[in-house]
């Protein structure tokens, strides 16, 4: 099968390996889409072991299977079903996880993958496969951590730091579950003004005495976590959902002298797909606006490029056509 191997520096090779043959617990799956994360530009700039690619749907191929020939996406915590975090609910915890799909073991850059069939999503008819992927990093783990803050502030006026994929996403599934008005800060005009057509005020330049509630920091940027931390209004939450500079956050008054709660949402729990469907049903025009390229395993390299630039908000392999 063709697959893709990160070089590093941005170099992506195509090349032919043998098709993977699933162990005991796991079944083939036939890629349809990957979607790109911003994640995966760690891999992109330094090369990596195995296939990356986490936000995958494909078509089991396993004749033995019950859901072969079934549309599936892939949960990528190989979570283990038997710890306290499991039986509690908290799969993307699990104690026992020592894999993540397109992480320590190949991923979605590639026309198969071996997937353990507890990590199998099966995709409803009425739900198309290129905007599957948007269920899982985009969707879900926004919405997790929303509902992490439920408790914490009511739903009201938000700031989102980072108008990529993540934080659009958030604003979708913030606007969903009745919050507003959303205000979205990005340095990049393009995914401002995304931003507006999806109905947030789009700032050029971070409030100076603003104080928000709700902050979510999207962008993975050092900067954005000050300033989340900096625009959080006493007894707000700041939600981080974005990952990737090395933490160092200085310390300031406006910090200091605040009380207020941090939300960290890591994935979601498994048992969150079926509201997580609900999300992408009841918005599905809007959420299709962020996939806004396709291409082949050849192109993926140039496709990533762009999405490095910034030049794309939620591209995909796509292998369907
Ligand atoms: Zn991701
Ligand atoms: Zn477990």
């Amino acid at each position: 099968m063709r697959h893709a191997t990160f070089l590093g520096e941005g170099r992506i090779e195509i090349g032919d390996v043998a098709w993977p043959v699933p162990a005991g617990g796991e079944v083939l799956l036939r890629v349809q889409a990957c979607a790109l994360c911003g994640s995966d530009l760690r891999p992109y700039k330094a090369g990596w072991p195995v296939t990356p690619g986490h936000e995958i749907v494909g078509t089991v191929d396993s004749p033995t299977h019950r859901l072969h020939g079934r549309r599936c996406l892939v949960y990528i915590p190989v979570w283990c079903g038997r710890c306290a975090t499991c039986s509690g609910g908290d799969t993307h915890l699990c104690e026992n996880v020592t894999e993540l799909v397109g992480w320590q073991r190949a991923g979605g850059y590639a026309e198969g993958l071996a997937v353990p069939e507890q990590c199998l999503l099966p995709v409803p008819e009425d739900v198309p496969s290129h905007l599957a992927p948007l269920l899982l990093d985009t969707i879900g783990t926004a919405a997790h951590g929303v509902r992490l803050s439920q408790g914490l502030v009511p739903a009201g006026r938000a700031l989102i730091l980072g108008a990529g994929p993540i934080g659009l996403g958030a604003l979708l599934v913030l606007q969903q579950l009745g919050y507003g008005p959303v205000a979205v800060f990005d340095p990049n005009a393009y995914r401002r003004q995304v931003a507006g057509e999806l109905g947030a005020a789009a700032l050029e330049a971070i409030p100076e005495s603003g104080r928000y509630p709700l902050v979510l920091e999207c962008s993975g940027r050092n900067a954005a976590r000050q300033v989340a931390l900096e625009q959080v209004a006493a007894h707000g939450v700041v939600i981080q959902l974005g990952e990737s500079d090395t933490w160092e956050v200085k310390e300031t008054k406006a910090i200091r002298r605040k009380d207020f709660y941090y939300v960290r949402s890591f994935y979601f729990p498994i048992a969150d797909y079926e509201l997580n469907l609900e999300l992408l049903r009841a918005d599905r025009a809007r959420f299709e606006r962020l996939v806004d390229a396709r291409a082949s395993l050849e192109g993926l390299e140039q496709l990533f490029a762009q999405f490095h630039r910034g030049e794309r908000l939620k591209p995909q392999l796509n292998l369907m056509t």
